[in-house]
């Protein structure tokens, strides 16, 4: 299975800033050790075009040149610098690498991305630009290109990090062709949520068995309010009950049983799967990881069974 990452992905901050930046580094040392059938490939920056498929020219340009005001700058949560562009193009380029990836070998993943409150003109919550978004565009713009006749995938974005998708809900606004579905703790960021297709609101404590079941209904009605050819699965780890921010309890067995249930809802309908990570802030950082390396294990099993035939 292909997964991409940059070594860039891991940006300088200043000391005692919250962001986990050391989890990416570890993930991938996990994976190279751990998941022999995982091929790691660099992911290449996304360029302005590609970025301008979801995002204002004069954001992609006040990001590049770092000209954003201080409130706009504050509001993604990260100092600006050459390497926060870098990164953010990276990140939006490997997810780009896993949806074709995905669409040539049925699962493939970014070891980053799931910027999901970025919207069209502007970041927050540390994301910058939204790389699912970017990808879902492109996607549908390749296979125009491709088949100018034919239907452009209709893509479904199955959202379970725990903070609502707010900037795929907006960017997304009125495009019948993607569905946003956005699975999330009611009382946490962000406090103004955006309406996607479909968002499930969760009290504060939920655990592993309303989690489960509020999935079985939302994948239900997803089901029947939408005819997907593409998933873009943004698994966050941030609903674990070790997250500093999630407010949720799902053990690591109930984060596994949840990814399952979205590789095997696309599986069964032979939809092409690109994996984000998304969010992940443990007060241990090592359970951050292992929530996401248990993810991986169950993206693994799902693309043996492409490899498998069965198309
Ligand atoms: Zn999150």
């Amino acid at each position: 299975m292909k997964a991409f990452y940059s070594i860039r992905f891991v940006l300088p901050l200043p000391p005692g800033h919250r962001f986990p930046m050391g989890k990416y580094a570890r993930l991938r040392e996990r994976v190279a050790a751990e998941l022999p059938a995982v091929t790691l490939g660099p992911a290449e920056p996304a360029t302005d075009g590609q970025l301008a498929l979801a995002h204002a020219p004069a954001y992609i340009d006040a990001v590049a040149r770092g000209t954003l005001d201080a409130r706009a700058q504050r509001e993604i949560g990260f100092p600006w610098s050459e390497a926060m562009v870098e990164r953010s193009r990276r990140s939006v380029g490997a997810t780009i690498a896993a949806a074709r990836a995905a669409r040539a070998e049925g699962v493939a993943a970014n070891l980053a991305g799931g910027t999901h409150h970025a919207g069209a003109g502007g970041g927050s919550g540390y994301c910058v630009f939204n790389d699912v978004a970017v990808a879902a565009r492109l996607m549908q713009a390749e296979h125009t290109r491709r088949q100018p006749s034919a239907r452009p995938p209709r893509v479904a974005v199955i959202d379970l990090d725990v903070h609502q998708g707010n900037g795929t809900a907006a960017i997304f606004a009125g495009d019948a062709s993607v569905f946003t579905l956005s699975l999330h703790g009611e009382k946490n960021f962000p406090f103004r949520k955006v309406a996607g297709d479909l968002d499930v609101g969760l009290p504060d404590g939920t655990g592993d068995d309303e989690y489960l079941h509020a999935l079985e209904l939302a994948l239900a009605e997803l089901e029947a309010r939408f005819d997907a050819d593409l998933v873009f699965y943004l698994a966050g780890a941030d609903p674990h009950e070790g997250d500093r921010l999630g407010r949720l309890r799902l053990s690591h067995d109930g984060l596994q049983a949840r990814d399952r249930r979205v590789f095997d809802w696309a599986w069964r309908r032979r939809l092409p799967l690109a994996l984000s990570m998304a969010g992940g802030y443990g007060r241990d950082i090592a359970t951050t990881v292992q929530a996401q390396m248990n993810t991986f294990g169950v993206a693994l099993e799902y693309w043996r069974r492409w490899q498998n035939g069965a198309r």
